[in-house]
């Protein structure tokens, strides 16, 4: 039967060895025809990053276009063009697994496991780090050579000027009067004992308006802002000249999707002295200072601190839990309480007819992971299954390997064969007017574009990563380490803490996929369904149980037949009928082992569900 299939590509502007999105369709509709399957529909999304999603307007609708059912395939030309990012290639993953939909790449001519995906997006979210950390060099080598790097602080604006070649040199900036004699009276007023909050009230009600950071409204927060940090008015070191970068790094927060700052170390900022960015005296900025840590004293006399709240710890199993009557996800309402968030927020339910979720059950974070992580069996994952893992890994790392060293080497060769097309040219071009032949345009043309596709080259190489950069293989697993990382996991649940590491997390997730949460029919508890291999497991064992006491059953009621006809009088038969018995449990036992194994490491692996 032809499978109805859905082609998606994405290229983004991120990276600049990708295909475009014209050649990632042609080669999956080459694919399509190869095999005589249906194009169902191809979607795209262009420009954005790789690991964004919800911002992607493509996969959205290619979700969706899957939701509405009679599709078979899902085909991009690699892997890493549905997501670059572990935790959504797992979501999409699991949505077109649980709608039947096979996943199919271009570059592999194949069927993509869940196992190769997933280990295919680790290696990608190295890349994207990567990136990251050029780009953190790159502004760090600008900020050294004393221009500004990021964006535009209240009280400057962009100085324009140009070098020797009369190109725009980026990154100057110059005061902006008016707003410099503002920030000069906030600072004048705060150290005079008024509230950021007064100080803002005071502005926004000026008339004229004054016009706060970015166009906006006045707030006490930006003016407040984070001592340590170096963020709000009152904190900017620029307005002592001090050009300050990597004070923060941004990242996305893999739940919200929106870039979130962490707080990098002192030690780490890099400093630039620029006396002509000088806004408020040093004076005026040590009361500031001075008041500040008055005000923080009695501050942390009369509450706790408020930026616990702002550095809420990822739980074990935030973001996999589901209400089972809406599907939406379950979070942490109260106290260490889980709730049903589309109840929280009133949110009318299309599929529940447009009404609110009618799931109040909560429960509470301890009682939740407690029931959870008791159910994972201490020797999850066999030797072998853990061999065949790390050797799927290896192999993953080894090509991206390869081809990470075969792109430099494949441009070089373009390049000379550019180049050696430039020469003969310019030849014929030199031979024809030292003959006396007229200059043909054309031929110029021809060489100035030849000359464009070699500087596009040049800068390709320059931009690829140095072969010293080039993926490093994550460390082996291992099962001794796994099963101690199992053991802590349950000593965190069992101590209640607060904070789990990030490794224990990302293995139990690998697990437990998803933890479906409903009330229970006498109102008070609630009951837990896991989905995902962990159910595959236990189900397996439940499976195990009942073969195992059946065939025990059989072979006492054997015994006593076999007894009762004469046919065992000695001990010596006795033993050997035991010793029998003994040896198929043992052998029974082997292959349930060896199913469970195979299930660990998805060959074969149906989404299972196991009520808890
Ligand atoms: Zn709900």
């Amino acid at each position: 039967m032809s499978k109805n299939v859905i082609v998606y590509a994405r290229y983004s502007t991120d990276r600049q060895d990708e295909q475009s999105i014209e050649t990632q369709i042609e080669r999956c509709k080459a694919l399509i025809d190869q095999r005589g399957w249906n194009l169902a529909s191809t979607y795209q999304d262009s420009a954005v990053s790789g690991t964004s999603y919800k911002r992607r307007p493509g996969i959205q609708q290619l979700l969706r276009h899957v939701e509405r059912g009679r599709i078979d395939t899902v085909l991009c030309l690699s892997a890493d063009r549905l997501s670059r990012d572990v935790a959504h290639t797992a979501q999409i993953a699991k949505k077109l697994a649980y709608h039947d939909v096979e996943l199919w790449t271009a570059k592999a001519n194949a069927r993509i496991s869940d196992i190769e995906m997933h280990i295919g997006a680790v290696l990608s979210q190295e890349m994207v780090e990567q990136g990251r950390y050029r780009t953190r060099e790159g502004m760090r080598t600008t900020v050294q050579k004393g221009k500004a790097a990021g964006g535009l602080a209240y009280g400057y604006r962009v100085r324009h000027a140009y070098d020797e070649r009369g190109d725009r040199i980026p990154g100057l900036r110059e005061i902006k009067d008016t707003e410099a004699q503002i920030i000069r009276w906030i600072f004048e007023e705060y150290a005079k004992g008024r509230s950021p909050k007064d100080i803002a009230v005071d502005l926004n009600s000026r008339i004229p308006a004054v016009p706060g950071p970015r166009g906006a409204k006045w707030r006490d927060t930006a003016i407040r802002g984070h001592v340590s940090r170096g963020s709000g008015i009152l904190n900017n070191e620029m307005y002592v000249g001090r050009v300050v970068w990597n004070r923060r790094e941004y990242r996305k927060n893999p739940d919200s999707e929106k870039r979130v700052a962490r707080h990098n170390q002192r030690e780490e900022w890099v400093v630039s002295e620029q006396p002509n960015l000088r806004i408020v005296s040093d004076e005026l900025w040590a009361s500031v200072k001075r008041r500040q840590m008055e005000v923080e004293k009695s501050f942390s006399r009369t509450a706790t601190n408020r930026l616990n709240k702002a550095h809420r710890p990822k739980y074990l199993l935030s973001g996999i839990l589901e209400c089972a009557h809406c599907f939406g996800p379950y979070a942490i309402m109260a106290q260490n309480r889980y709730g049903c968030t589309n109840r929280q927020k009133k949110l009318p339910i299309d599929h529940l007819g447009g009404i609110v979720c009618t799931n109040r059950k909560t429960i509470s974070r301890f009682e939740l992971e407690k029931r959870v992580v008791e159910a994972l069996p201490d020797s999850f994952f066999g030797a072998d299954n853990l061999a065949r893992i790390n050797h799927d890994i290896a192999a993953a790392v080894a090509k991206k390997q390869k081809s990470a060293t075969a792109e430099p080497d494949r441009l070089l060769s373009e390049m000379f064969a550019i180049e050696e097309k430039q020469r003969v040219l310019g030849n014929k071009i030199a031979d024809r007017l030292l003959a006396g032949h007229a200059a043909v345009p054309a031929l110029d043309r021809l060489l100035d574009e030849l000359e464009q596709q070699r500087r596009a080259l040049a800068e390709r190489l320059e931009g690829l990563p140095s072969t010293s950069e080039t993926v490093t293989a994550p460390p082996p697993l291992n099962p001794g380490s796994l099963r101690s990382v199992i053991a802590a996991i349950k000593t965190y649940v069992t101590a209640e803490e607060t904070t789990a590491d990030e490794t224990w997390i990302s293995i139990a997730r690998q697990m437990i996929q998803k933890v479906v949460i409903a009330p229970a029919k006498d109102g008070k508890s609630a009951d837990l369904t896991i989905h995902g291999r962990l159910a595959a497991i236990l189900a397996a064992q439940e499976a195990w149980r009942e073969v195992s006491r059946e065939l025990r059953q059989q072979q006492s009621a054997d015994f006593v037949r076999r007894r009762n006809a004469g046919g065992i009088k000695s001990v010596a038969a006795k033993m050997k009928f035991a010793q029998r018995c003994q040896d198929i449990l043992t052998a029974k036992e082997r292959e349930w082992m060896a199913l469970q194994v195979s299930v660990v490491a998805g060959a074969g692996f149906e989404p299972a569900a196991f009520r808890l």
